[in-house]
């Protein structure tokens, strides 16, 4: 539920933000963004549109809007996306949605994209993005936990790690980097890092009574 409908509401308004985790793919950022979203709930997570076809146990409309290359076509076309990349051949994007209208009511979006898409969101909205990268603690350590989670091939483990690395090449482009050595640790400073720019001075969409007060 968006703060603005919270108890202190007469006191605090704010404009929500959009929250970007990013990392090369077996870093940590999918259980990382599921326990921000289990122990926050002034965020919520925006479900990006995808061509690739659904793994086991994946929702359609809960992890991806699963959409043929047609649809996705459909969407670039009539400005649908906010922003939108091709990844391992196949194409991801962010439905524009109800994503501005939360915005205005305070409500926080999390974000899981790669480095392209996280360029073009500060392009379109550079005020309302906070970017956070997540790095493994060595390369060595990604391969092993890519390989320990059995879930693809040797090739397709291998064409992740070639990625991994251009991935981390863009860590620069980013406002917060963070290292998941310890899962927990890496949670208790990205929720510090949301808490903080929620804070921020510039978000505050409505003065406090006895400011305005001061403010004359
Ligand atoms: P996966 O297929 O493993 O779920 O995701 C592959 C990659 O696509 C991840 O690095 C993820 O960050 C990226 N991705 C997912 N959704 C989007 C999106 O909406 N836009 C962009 N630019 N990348 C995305």
């Amino acid at each position: 539920m968006p703060h603005n409908s919270s108890p202190e509401s007469d006191t605090l308004h704010r404009r929500g933000l959009m929250f970007i985790l990013s990392s090369p793919s077996g870093a940590g950022k999918t259980t990382l963004s599921r326990m921000l979203l289990a122990s926050d709930e002034e965020i919520s997570l925006s479900v990006s549109a995808t061509t690739r076809p659904p793994r086991e146990g994946e929702i359609d409309g809960k992890d991806y809007h699963f959409v043929s290359d047609e649809e996705f076509d459909r969407l670039v076309e009539e400005d649908g996306f906010y922003e939108w990349a091709h990844v391992f051949g196949r194409r991801y994007g962010t439905p524009k949605g109800h994503i501005r209208e939360g915005l205005k009511r305070g409500q926080d979006y999390l974000f899981d994209i790669d480095w392209q898409g996280t360029q073009q969101l500060y392009q379109k909205d550079q005020q309302d993005t906070v970017s956070v990268f997540i790095l493994p603690p060595s390369l060595d350590e990604l391969h092993r936990r890519l390989t320990a989670r059995a879930l693809d091939s040797e090739e397709v483990v291998n064409s992740r790690m070639e990625r991994a690395r251009a991935e981390i090449s863009h860590w620069a482009e980013y406002d917060y980097v963070v290292i998941n050595d310890d899962v927990d640790e890496c949670f208790t400073k990205v929720r510090e890092i949301l808490h903080a720019e929620r804070m921020k001075r510039t978000r505050q969409t409505g003065l406090i009574p006895f400011v305005r007060e001061l403010m004359g």
